[in-house]
């Protein structure tokens, strides 16, 4: 142990005393604060801990926002709540759902949000699959033996391995014979017309699972499992009598082979949550004015809102902390900036950018003076893209930017120049579709696509908290010499088809004449929508 201490030691210790050297003394404070005494795990645990999941509407959100303010409080920041609208609002309480007959199994299941309970009563029902109709007709034919009935619409997954085990292990012919089952299952459980209702089964519900409310069933059973192994996403209903239900790859599969074999698996559930109704949403905004030119303004930008199967650590957690760590950090370094310093920590993000479109929306000042946006939302790992986001000047200021790093940093930064705007995915797409300069901070995936991101296992745990302070660094950094820039950015927008003619051309030759996939991006600049402020009426 002792000669295992005295060999690692001077390796932790050099690692400690490492400082990045810039010419520039502010940059070197921000690395030293950043990286040697980050608040980062504090402020995930409080966060997603203590306070849980964002959802929209939800008392976890409103708690979540009053602990926002006062953390920025605490260290001297202004910070409200802005109003824009209103969105449907769900109190989730506790899901208790066994399998009891032909055997009793507690399954690994959970309510989507937004789904009616059961009056915090046991309800025991039979389950019932989906069958295959002729059309539409049929399937209404056949709603009345659905009726109090566990309606289970989602595909019955042949394996619940993710691709990677059948690459690696499969033979070729098995492994062949797979990707064809689970492809036509795929398809036959999914798009506008799912097994020939005529109905979908967008996100949890969808069409399909309203249908089958109005028709009296006793619960919808879902199961969307991601390509990780016991992994699945979960979203929301809008069911408003029959409970909807996300289950396991594996529990789900379980409940379609005895239902298919004739078993007659009965469920009891006991779910306790309320609908609320609509609820007022707010942005969270906090503020630095400039000390010269407080009409500009340098923005961080990471939606604060999250599913609510887990703690949205990673969806936006991350992003969220990285604004506030960054926050923090300025706070001590750079007090006074020259330009104003705004934080959106944006809501209704997962119900398409709500939050951010309706910020632009009511503040032309903003819009009028903003030199730059940094945004983040694509998980905990290190940022590693950027680009100008399709604006010629911008290139111009970023490199400049980006040259003052210390190497640490700058050397992870694969930057694309110039580039093209974001059409969607996140916040700054909000921005970006008015011609304004929102940049994306894209991080390294952590493989976020698969295991953490809208799944139940979106959790404190999955942060990697040494990415996670240089973000933080990272981001504080850019916003510094964002403020200091002695000139504002201006707007004018690249040639969005030549812009993807170099990339593809890049492509082509790094890849020596055989790429795997050419870039893919947006001919004409995206247009901005209207912020839907409340939930749709339609489906209220
Ligand atoms: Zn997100």
């Amino acid at each position: 142990m002792r000669k295992l201490a005295l060999l690692v030691l001077p390796l932790l210790l050099g690692a400690v005393r490492a400082r990045a050297q810039t010419s520039d003394p502010v940059l070197n404070r921000i690395w030293a604060i950043g990286m040697d005494s980050t608040h980062t795990p504090e402020l995930a645990q409080q966060l997603l801990d203590s306070i849980g999941p964002r959802l929209a509407g939800s008392p976890g959100q409103r708690r979540a926002q009053d602990w926002l303010i006062s953390t920025y409080a605490g260290w001297g920041i202004g910070a409200k709540n802005e109003r824009y609208g209103t969105w449907r609002g769900w109190r989730r309480g506790a899901s208790h759902i066994d399998l009891v007959t032909p055997r009793v199994r507690t399954l690994e299941a959970t309510m989507v949000g937004y789904s009616p309970g059961t009056g915090g009563r046991d309800v025991t029902a039979g389950t019932i699959v989906l069958p295959r109709f002729a059309d539409s007709a049929a399937f209404v034919r056949w709603l009345p033996q659905a009726r109090g009935k566990l309606v289970l619409v989602s595909a019955p997954q042949p394996t619940c391995r993710p691709t990677e085990d059948w690459t690696q292990f499969a033979t070729p012919a098995s492994r062949a014979r797979m990707d064809t089952l689970r492809t036509a299952i795929n398809r036959e459980w999914a798009g506008p017309d799912v097994r020939g209702t005529g109905y979908s089964l967008a996100l949890a519900g969808g069409s399909l699972g309203l249908r089958l409310d109005q028709a009296g069933v006793a619960g919808v059973v879902t199961s969307r499992p991601t390509n990780a192994l016991g992994t699945r996403s979960v979203f929301e209903t809008y069911n408003t009598k029959s409970p909807t239900i996300s289950v396991s790859c594996e529990d789900y599969s379980l409940l379609f082979r005895l239902t298919e074999h004739g078993s007659n698996p009965t469920i009891r559930m006991n779910l306790d949550a309320e609908l609320l109704g609509e609820q007022p949403m707010f942005n969270t905004i906090a503020t630095v004015r400039g000390s010269e030119k407080p009409d500009e303004y340098v923005m961080l930008s990471a939606h604060f809102d999250s599913w609510d199967a887990a703690s949205g650590a990673t969806d936006n957690g991350t992003g969220t902390i990285t604004m506030l760590e960054a926050m923090r950090i300025l706070r001590q370094v750079y007090p006074h900036p020259k330009r104003s310093i705004v934080v959106g920590h944006w809501t209704g993000e997962e119900n398409g950018l709500v939050g951010s479109h309706a910020f632009r929306e009511d503040h032309p000042e903003i819009v009028k003076g903003l030199h730059a946006l940094f945004n983040q939302d694509n998980g905990t790992g290190r940022i590693v893209n950027m680009s100008a986001g399709g604006l010629v000047n911008a290139d111009v200021h970023l490199r400049a930017y980006l040259d003052r790093l210390p190497a640490e940093l700058r050397s992870q930064i694969n930057y694309s120049g110039v580039g093209t705007p974001a059409g969607g995915g996140s916040d700054n797409a909000s921005f970006a579709c008015a011609g304004l300069p929102g940049f994306s901070l894209g991080s390294l995936s952590w493989n976020y696509g698969t295991e953490t991101w809208h799944t139940e296992r979106d959790t404190y745990d999955k942060i990697v908290f040494d990415d996670l302070k240089a973000n933080a660094t990272l981001t504080a950094m850019l916003v510094y010499l964002a403020s200091e820039d002695p000139t504002m950015i201006t707007r004018e927008r690249a040639d969005l088809a030549k812009v993807m003619e170099e990339q593809r051309a890049r492509a082509i030759a790094a890849s020596a004449g055989a790429p795997q996939r050419l870039p893919q991006g947006p001919a004409t600049w995206p247009e901005c929508g209207v912020a839907p402020r409340t939930t749709s009426p339609r489906l209220r």
